[in-house]
């Protein structure tokens, strides 16, 4: 049996029920909780509240889900104003945990989470696991960071809910990682895809082939990462790479995830109703139209998100998945409208660089942009790593390959840059998110 065919067990656990229930039947509980949520913000929340208030609504105006359109947005700026209680629904004593993001910049951003938030998060979570075929009986190495970042805990509880054995190793020291996923028969690892990537470097050099270990699934998220990523992945390291989505405003991860379809993330709508909207007008966008994200919470008590701007651009789809669940599905998330860089008044998203370096051969998916203003004018510098075999060539072969890839970076994005190999491993690794973009231009 190869490690890819399916458990003979049920291909769902009951706990996944909800992903399959009938739209209509989705759709009555959305508004009920709807309803409830929007009560429950609109008498604890202060600024909700008087945003509301200044649009001449109440609570009970919202009658369907269609009036959820007339309700305010939300967005980071509020969560910073709001630093640190603020927006929190309920008194502390119902607060069983604190997560924070680490900003890099100001105040980091504080959620909460009453004990029935903590389980709604382990029911997604679990929910999550189950729809990329894990189950019982399954080693998940967890290298998420554990603490204050979501990703480590979100993962953890999932895991150990849905009865997997769960191994808290959190990020770092990949030697350990490694010699782990060996000697402990894994069979699933959560983390960043820069980080797996890391993992699938070290474990070559020593002399660890993945694809003779029992691993066969990756649970990936926490960054945004493009689909050639994913088929480079899957290529070097003979697993199967689902996308998970979330965030901490939200609920951290599990918001969304993958079936073993790879269709693009499922949204666990029972509990987060997403819209599309148009960035700039903030109108919605019709099915299948690119735009951004926007979630509200169902169920948070703690602190309740509606109409929560995540900056993520992607597109939702209703179309039905072959593995039948009845939840709708978002656009793999490869870019955030934060990340965007305007060079010489191009948009450019890093994942568009990605995308254009992985179609070459001889390169490696670690990269980094170096943005520099020389004489007024934006100047970008792509450094790539190569192969070791490339980089030991003649200096032909290497003038050819940086032809090649800068070709294919201006195909994709309109820009020319210019592009440098770099050495194997001369790139700086991250244990969590990648940093992809360094800006050293003078505002
Ligand atoms: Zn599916």
């Amino acid at each position: 049996m190869s490690k890819h065919s399916l458990p003979k067990a049920a291909p769902f656990d009951p706990v996944s029920a909800p992903d399959f229930l009938p739209p209509s039947q989705l759709r009555e509980l959305q508004l009920a909780r709807l309803q409830d949520m929007v009560a429950h913000a609109f008498h604890h929340v202060a600024p909700f509240r008087s945003r509301m208030s200044e649009r001449g609504l109440e609570p009970g105006d919202i009658q369907s889900l269609d009036d959820i359109t007339r309700l305010p947005f939300c967005d980071k700026a509020d969560l910073r104003d709001g630093y640190p209680f603020g927006l929190f629904a309920t008194p502390m004593s119902e607060i069983v945990r604190l997560h924070a993001s680490t900003g890099t910049t100001g105040k980091p951003i504080v959620v909460a989470y009453t004990r029935q938030d903590v389980e709604v998060w382990t029911n997604v979570m679990c929910r999550s696991l189950v729809a990329c075929g894990l189950h019982r009986g399954d080693i998940v190495q967890n290298a998420y960071g554990y603490g204050l970042f979501t990703g480590g805990l979100g993962a953890h509880y999932g895991a150990e809910a849905l009865g997997a054995t769960v191994i808290p190793i959190s990020g770092g020291n990949t030697q350990r990682q490694i010699m782990v996923l060996k000697d402990f028969k894994v069979t699933a690892i959560c983390c960043t895809p820069s980080y797996f990537l890391h993992i699938i470097d070290q474990a070559a050099e020593l002399g660890v082939n993945l694809k003779d270990l029992p691993l066969r699934a990756g649970v990936f998220g926490a960054e945004p990462w493009t689909e050639s990523m994913r088929q480079r992945i899957q290529q070097d390291s003979g697993i199967k790479a689902y996308d998970i989505y979330g965030l901490s405003e939200i609920v951290g991860p599990g918001v969304a995830m993958e079936c073993l379809c790879q269709a693009g993330p499922h949204i666990f709508e029972d509990f987060f109703y997403p819209e599309v909207i148009d960035s700039a007008t903030g109108k919605p966008c019709a099915e299948g139209v690119e735009g951004e994200l926007v979630l509200t919470t169902l169920s948070k008590h703690a602190m309740p998100m509606i109409r929560y701007r995540t900056r993520d651009i992607t597109a939702l789809t209703s179309e039905p998945c072959a593995c039948g669940r009845t939840l709708r599905r978002i656009k793999r998330i490869s870019r955030r409208s934060d990340d965007m860089i305007i060079i010489r008044g191009v948009n450019l998203y890093p994942s568009q660089i990605e995308t254009a370096l992985l179609k070459v051969e001889g390169a490696l998916p670690h990269y980094q942009i170096v943005l520099t203003r020389e004489k007024g004018l934006d100047e970008m510098e792509v450094q790539v790593e190569v192969t070791q075999d490339v980089f030991s060539d003649t200096v032909g072969g290497l003038e050819q390959l940086q032809a090649r890839l800068t070709k294919s970076i201006e195909t994709t994005t309109g820009l020319r840059p210019r592009v440098r190999l770099v050495q194997p491993r001369s790139i700086q690794r991250s244990e969590g998110k990648a940093k992809r973009v360094i800006d050293q231009r003078k505002m």
